[in-house]
């Protein structure tokens, strides 16, 4: 048994056959093809971190913008495990990033747009502490670029389609999805704020760029200036911060200095405000 996070780009039938980089596949899209943006009319894409940051690139608005603009939240799983997927238009399943030329957003699509036909497995045994990551191949009736005189290994197709750098970017947050599934049933559901935290650690680096600058959080955290800038001043140095964060305070896999005597004075304002709140409902 495995914990996988399946990420096929479509809702589609999956060739159930796990695939690795060396294997040899026969595709190739082009705007030549009969079915040219059949996919992007029945799209629906889950979108990963990395993902969020390129359509904020593109759009040159904020991420909590391209959340609210572009997106539409759902659950990645059982526990609730807080996901997004691209918006399409009402009541069709027609990308809302389509228009008549085809991908209005092409330098900046999504990883899972990249990767389709192809499907990234990232999985963990059980009882193994690494993560694997494995191939799927998704054959749907329309898709026409399966029947092109084109042989490549998936390999080759993840680098035509520039897909290793967002699994680079990516990377430790299927770690942390991988671990916070394979320890669910034994510490419980996981909380409302842990999976609000995961979302803003996730999706949304402006609102965690605020996070980071409130006097709370440099109260509780060792960060000199210089790293306190790096992170304030790049979003993808601060995703990767983003993450090391959510490890820390998901699974206690400490890698960022608490200042001394954090925890105790944390402790000590919580039980003053409890103090307050109650002489506030005792009036
Ligand atoms: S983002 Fe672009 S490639 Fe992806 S489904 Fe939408 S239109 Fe198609
Ligand atoms: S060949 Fe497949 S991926 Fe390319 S446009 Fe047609 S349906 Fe989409």
């Amino acid at each position: 048994m495995s914990q996988e996070i399946p990420q096929p780009p479509h809702e589609s039938p999956l060739i159930p056959e796990l695939l690795n980089n060396d294997a040899s596949i026969q595709f190739r899209c082009h705007k030549g093809v009969s079915c040219y943006n059949a996919c992007c009319k029945l799209a629906d894409i889950t979108l990963t971190p990395y993902d969020v940051l390129r359509l904020k690139k593109h759009f040159g608005i904020s991420t909590t913008d391209v959340l609210a603009k572009y997106t539409v939240p759902f659950e990645m799983d059982a526990s609730g495990m807080p996901g997004i997927k691209l918006k399409t238009q009402d009541e069709e399943p027609v990308c809302l990033l389509m228009n008549k030329e085809g991908c209005s957003v092409y330098e900046n699509r999504p990883s899972a747009c990249r990767y389709y036909p192809v499907g990234l497995m990232a999985m963990r045994k059980k009882d193994s502490p690494v993560d694997e990551h494995h191939y799927c191949l998704v054959k749907e009736d329309h898709c026409k670029g399966h029947d092109e005189d084109n042989k490549l290994t998936i390999g080759q197709y993840r680098k035509e389609q520039g897909v290793e750098e967002y699994d680079e970017m990516n990377r430790e947050w299927y770690q942390v999805i991988l671990k916070k599934r394979s320890s669910g049933p034994a510490i419980g559901k996981p909380s409302t704020k842990s999976f609000q935290l995961f979302f803003m650690c996730s999706y949304d680096m402006d609102r965690f760029r605020e996070f980071v600058r409130a006097e709370g959080f440099q109260d509780i955290f060792e960060i000199d200036d210089d790293e306190m800038n790096r992170y304030l001043s790049d979003d993808y140095t601060l995703l990767k911060f983003a993450f090391r964060f959510l490890k820390q305070v998901l699974f206690g896999e400490a890698t960022i200095t608490v200042k001394e005597g954090a925890e105790e004075r944390r402790l000590a304002q919580r039980v003053e405000l409890r103090a307050k709140q109650k002489v506030r409902t005792d009036r």
